[in-house]
């Protein structure tokens, strides 16, 4: 018996390692040359460091529970220093206690003279999704949502808050109830107390991919784009490859495990609401610009973020170099910078040498002097993170509804319910279990 995931990112991996290690045979089918999706190491400089995805969530357990599983348990590390600044304002300026944005401490955030929030309104959430930008203006007005909320969550969606789902992106803003700000400091204080919130792995988050593909009964075959997915009879015929030579792969069960816009080619035949639903998700491209410099004098702190408002290029620095003692103890300065959000395809039409010459200025009127890297490298991500726009949680019903109608058949992937590495693994894995229960296949 054997089963097809289509992709090779962390959500078909967890998908993989879950079915394999239940007895199944898995056949991986990845259409680039590499695994990994969104995570991806490279050469910067000489050091080996992540110039995709680079921490995970900890305050969930399946990242590391499969960190663990893969047996990379003695390279989990939590950063040094997560003390991020707003660059706002002509200066950086300490991130006062947040939750997702929604202050929690109304002194420290006048004193940090990042946003002037008015008296806060006590309003009952409302019963219908909503935008973030909506909900976040309305009770603690605009300065919080443009210099707190928007930059934070341009971190994670790469997106606009006037689009973004609230239920889909910000549930834990959404849980804060009618008092917002009472609320977040009561978050604040809770949270502190239970542990690391994020853990990395000393030489990056990028090896995870090749440590799970190493699992008993998963093979891999790269550059293999499957392109049509049909039932037969006994199972599920694909054909794979480039569309000069094509060739079918028949399996019990296929998890498709690509982006939404593969996934709606994918589903057309046999799901068509779930793919038109999923042909309906945008994705925003960025780029992230990793230097490296020799004797570079930066502040203490993990680095910043940027309120799009504020015009600059950049939306983001991460000072890795102070962030994660493994990168710290090249003795080098590493400083990755994100840029580009959803609808913003023009700034990636750059070539690599301006973007890093306009990211480095950014950077120099930051921090101040830098002397020029030794290194950098642009890595592009086209299509990097999907957006949850309102109203996203309805058309994941759809998709799910219209997938489990199809017997050996399931999704999985940051397109539904969660971006983070925690979200695929979770998603992966939940998707091989309902293979696995629902009797379609057997080890
Ligand atoms: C720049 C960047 C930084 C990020 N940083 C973090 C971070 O620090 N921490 C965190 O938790 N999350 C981070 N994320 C989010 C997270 O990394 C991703 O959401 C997650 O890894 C996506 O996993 P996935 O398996 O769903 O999709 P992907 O990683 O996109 O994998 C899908 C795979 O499917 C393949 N594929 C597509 N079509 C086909 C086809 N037809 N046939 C075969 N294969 C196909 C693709 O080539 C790809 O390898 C980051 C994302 C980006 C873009």
């Amino acid at each position: 018996m054997r089963v097809a995931v289509v992709g090779g990112g962390m959500a078909g991996l967890a998908a993989a390692h879950e079915l394999a290690t239940a007895g199944v045979d898995v056949l991986v089918l990845e259409g680039s040359d590499r695994l990994g999706g969104k995570l991806r190491l490279g050469q910067v400089g000489g050091l080996t460091l992540d110039l995709g995805a680079e921490s995970v969530l900890a305050r969930r357990p399946e990242g590391l529970d499969l960190i663990s599983a893969v047996g990379l348990d003695d390279r989990v590390v939590h950063p040094e220093t997560i003390t991020a600044s707003i660059w706002t304002h002509g200066a950086l300026r300490a991130m006062p206690p947040t939750v997702m944005g929604i202050p929690a401490d109304p002194e420290a955030l006048a004193a940090s003279g990042i946003a002037v929030m008015p008296e806060p309104r006590i309003l009952p959430a409302p019963e219908h999704d909503v935008s973030v930008a909506d909900f976040v203006t309305e009770r603690l007005g605009r300065d919080v949502l443009d210099r707190l909320v928007e930059p934070l969550l341009g971190g994670v969606y790469a997106g606009h808050t006037d689009q973004l789902s609230l239920r889909a992106t910000t549930p834990q803003i959404a849980a804060l109830g009618d008092d917002l700000v009472t609320a977040a400091a009561e978050h604040r204080a809770a949270a502190t107390a239970s542990g690391p919130v994020f853990a990395g792995l000393v030489g990056g988050v990028g090896q995870l991919p090749a440590a799970v593909a190493d699992t008993d009964g998963i093979e891999v075959r790269l550059s293999s784009t499957v392109r049509t997915a049909t039932r037969t009879a006994e199972g599920w015929r694909l054909t794979v490859g480039p569309t000069t030579d094509v060739e079918t792969v028949d399996v019990d069960a296929v998890i498709v495990a690509a982006p939404a816009p593969a996934a709606a080619r994918l589903l057309a035949e046999e799901a068509p609401d779930a793919a038109f639903a999923l042909a309906a998700i945008d994705y925003a491209s960025m780029a992230i610009i990793t230097f490296v410099l020799d004797d570079a004098v930066v502040p203490e702190g993990s680095g910043f973020l940027v309120p799009p408002v504020d015009g600059t290029f950049i939306k983001a620095a991460t000072v890795s170099s102070n962030k994660w003692g493994w990168v710290g103890d090249s003795g080098r300065t590493v400083i990755r910078t994100s840029v580009g959000r959803a609808g913003d395809a023009t700034l990636l039409q750059h070539d690599d040498g301006e973007l890093a010459s306009r990211a480095l200025a950014d950077l120099r009127s930051a921090f101040g002097t830098l002397p020029d890297p030794v290194d950098q490298v642009v890595q592009r991500w086209g299509g990097g993170l999907p957006q949850y726009d309102v109203g996203h949680l309805d058309r994941v019903e759809t998709v799910e509804r219209s997938v489990a109608a199809v017997p050996g058949l399931e999704v999985c992937g940051a397109a539904y319910r969660g971006v983070g590495i925690p979200a695929v693994i979770a998603s992966g894995r939940a998707a091989a279990r309902r293979l696995l229960d629902a009797g379609t296949i057997e080890a």
